[in-house]
């Protein structure tokens, strides 16, 4: 597709958005609040995204979307900001099946030039027990999983004790039926 075109698409569908959102925002004024119902921690994979996964509207979910769902210091902040100031009381963390970040993860390929997502997600599995024996959809769990487990210990560490604590629960979407299963 053309560059020319692909603005196009996306004017378009832009228009369509903002002719649909709720008359109080379209109405300008005041500005809409935020008070998201949850912090959505997911993969960039454009096969999943978090609203539409969801079915939730504009204002609904925080998304903080990076491959692999790998916590650098900014998605960690951005967690907690959504938690600390909007009080979100929830955080899915989700992963996905057919995850190019995880495959790159268990590869021995090399990785050219995006190490800063493939070593995060192999340190996980390492953590979890090594990857050598897990087969894609084992390493896809895991990688929620560790992924949960270090939201709620970086938010441990920097929220007042005061502060009461979000459920931080893992999921994984299939890719091809759009259904998220819950990870125990
Ligand atoms: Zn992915």
């Amino acid at each position: 597709m053309r560059a020319s075109h692909i603005w196009h698409t996306l004017q378009e569908g832009n228009r369509r958005y903002s002719s649909g959102l709720s008359p109080e925002w379209a109405a300008g004024g005041s500005e809409p609040p935020h008070r998201p119902l949850a912090v959505v921690v997911a993969c960039s994979d454009a096969r999943v995204p978090a609203e539409a996964v969801f079915d939730q509207p504009p204002g609904s979910l925080f998304v903080v979307r990076v491959a692999g769902h790998v916590l650098e210091p900014a998605a960690l902040a951005s967690v907690r900001f959504a938690v600390e100031i909007l009080r979100a009381e929830a955080v899915v963390v989700l992963g996905h099946t057919a995850c190019g970040a995880v495959r790159a993860a268990l590869s021995t390929d090399p990785v050219r030039g995006l190490e800063a997502i493939v070593e995060p997600i192999r340190h996980r599995l390492e953590r979890a027990g090594g990857s050598e024996t897990l087969d894609e959809r084992s390493a896809v769990e895991t990688n929620v999983r560790q992924t949960a487990r270090e939201v709620i210990s970086h938010l441990d560490e920097v929220l007042s004790p005061d502060l009461a604590r979000p459920e931080v629960r893992p999921a994984v979407c299939d890719v091809a039926t759009g259904v998220v299963e819950w990870i125990e």
